[in-house]
C-alpha cells in the first residue's frame, strides 16, 4: 500500500537565481538553502560552478553546510565542466553532478553546431567522465519537449547506459501542453532500454502558464522527480512553482497517489524568505503563497468561512504555514464579518447595535477601500466603546 515518493528537485538557486531581479549573494543563497532543507525537498540545485566563482563558492559552502539533501551542481557535456562542478561538491554528504546538453535539431544546429551523431557522443562521454567521479549523476537534453521523439529516445537510452541514474527531460522554452507533455514520458518509459533502472524527471517552464499543469501530467505517466523553484521564479516566465506542486499532489492525493517529503507548513516561511532576498514577492493573487490566497472579502464568502472554513477553502491556511485566514473588510464584506472583527477587538454589539454599526461601515467603505480596525473603532458610538473587553489574546501581556 506504500504510495510512490516523488523526489522534489529544488532549483531556485540555479535556475531561478539566474533570473532578472533574483541575483542573490553566496551569503544569501545559503541562508535560503537552509529554509529550502527546513522545507524538506529531496534534491537543492545550488549552482552552476563553472559559471562565475561565486556560483562555485556557494555550491561549496552550501555542500559544507547543508547535510541532509542531496546537492546538485549544474555542468555543460564537456570535461572542464564536470570537473569544475565536481570540485565544488567536494564537501557534499550526498553529491550529484548534473549534465546538460541541448538535443533539439533548432539548438544543435545553431547555437551549438553540431550533427546529431556528435550530440550524442558528448553527451555519452561527458555522463561517463561524471559517472567516473560521482554515483549520482543527472543528465538532461536541454529543449527536450522540440526534439524528435526517435532521437531522444537514443539519447536517453545512451546516458543510461553510460551511468546516469536521473534523466531529465526540460520543457525549457515552455512550449508543451499537459497531455503532450505526458504523453512524452509515457513514450520514453514504453520506448527506451534501461529505463526502469534511472528516475524520470520533469523541468517545465512557465511561459503558457502551464509549468505546474506539465510537471503534474508528467507525474501521472510515471515522472519521479520534479523539478520546481520557490514562488515559480526561474528564466522568463518561471519555472513550475514548487509551493503548487507539492500543495496539489497533497489535496488531491487520491487523484495523483503518491507522497513527497515536503513539510507543507513550511511553504508560506520559505516563499517570505526568498521574497525577503530578492526583489519582488509573489504577486497578491499568486497561488498557496500570495497575500491575498486565503483572503476573503466578499460577504457571501466571508459568512460562509466564519460557519465553516470548508465552504470556501480546499485547505487551511495553517497546513501552508499562513497564520490565519484574513478577512478583508470592504465595501463587500457583510455583517457576519464585521461582527467577528469587532469581536477580536473587544466588542460585542446586540443585533441592532450592529445594524447601526453596520450602515456607518457601508457608508465608509464607499469612500476608503480598505477599512482599518481604527477606522472601525472610529464609526461606533460611544456607548459601545465604553464597553470594550479586552481581548483574549491581550491577556497575555
Ligand atoms: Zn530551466
Amino acid at each position: 500500500m506504500d504510495r510512490p515518493r516523488i523526489t522534489i528537485f529544488d532549483t531556485t538557486l540555479r535556475d531561478g537565481e539566474q533570473s532578472p531581479g533574483c541575483s542573490m549573494n553566496v551569503q544569501e543563497k545559503l541562508r535560503l538553502a537552509q529554509q529550502i532543507d527546513r522545507l524538506g525537498v529531496d534534491v537543492i540545485e545550488a549552482g552552476f560552478p563553472i559559471a562565475s566563482d561565486g556560483d562555485f563558492e556557494a555550491v561549496q559552502r552550501i555542500s559544507a553546510s547543508v547535510r541532509r539533501p542531496i546537492i546538485a551542481g549544474l555542468a555543460r557535456a564537456c570535461t572542464g565542466d564536470v570537473d569544475r562542478a565536481w570540485e565544488a561538491l567536494q564537501g557534499a554528504a550526498h553529491p550529484r553532478i548534473h549534465v546538460f546538453l541541448a538535443t533539439s535539431d533548432i539548438h544543435l544546429k545553431y547555437k551549438l553546431r553540431i550533427t546529431r551523431e556528435q550530440c550524442l557522443e558528448q553527451a555519452r562521454n561527458a555522463v561517463r567522465h561524471a559517472k567516473s567521479l560521482c554515483a549520482d549523476v543527472e543528465f538532461s537534453p536541454e529543449d527536450a519537449t522540440r526534439t524528435d521523439v526517435p532521437f531522444l529516445c537514443q539519447v536517453v537510452e545512451a546516458v543510461i547506459a553510460a551511468g546516469a541514474t536521473t534523466v531529465n527531460i526540460p520543457d525549457t522554452v515552455g512550449y508543451s501542453m499537459p497531455e503532450e507533455y505526458g504523453q512524452l514520458i509515457r513514450t520514453l518509459h514504453e520506448k527506451v532500454a534501461g529505463i526502469e533502472r534511472v528516475t524520470i524527471s520533469t523541468h517545465c517552464h512557465n511561459d503558457l502558464g502551464l509549468a505546474v499543469a506539465n510537471s503534474l501530467a508528467g507525474v501521472q505517466q510515471g515522472a519521479r522527480q520534479v523539478e520546481c523553484t520557490i514562488n515559480g521564479i526561474g528564466e522568463r516566465a518561471g519555472n513550475a512553482a514548487l509551493e503548487e506542486i507539492a500543495a496539489a499532489l497533497y489535496v488531491r492525493a487520491d487523484k495523483y497517489g503518491v507522497t513527497t517529503g515536503i513539510r507543507l507548513n513550511q511553504l508560506y516561511p520559505t516563499s517570505q524568505e526568498l521574497g525577503n532576498i530578492i526583489t519582488f514577492r509573489p504577486s497578491p493573487n499568486k497561488a498557496i503563497v500570495g497575500a491575498n490566497a486565503f483572503a476573503h472579502e466578499s460577504g457571501i464568502h466571508q459568512h460562509g468561512m466564519l460557519a465553516n472554513p470548508l465552504c470556501y477553502e480546499i485547505m487551511t491556511p495553517a497546513l501552508v504555514g499562513v497564520s490565519k485566514t484574513n478577512l478583508v473588510l470592504g465595501k463587500h464584506s457583510g455583517r457576519a464579518a464585521l461582527r467577528h472583527r469587532l469581536e477580536e477587538l473587544g466588542y460585542s454589539l446586540t443585533r441592532e447595535e450592529l445594524q447601526n454599526v453596520y450602515y456607518r461601515f457601508v457608508a465608509l467603505a464607499d469612500r476608503k477601500k480598505n477599512i482599518y480596525d481604527q477606522d472601525l473603532i472610529g464609526i461606533l458610538p460611544d456607548p459601545i466603546r465604553e464597553r470594550r473587553h479586552v481581548p483574549v489574546h491581550e491577556e497575555v501581556n
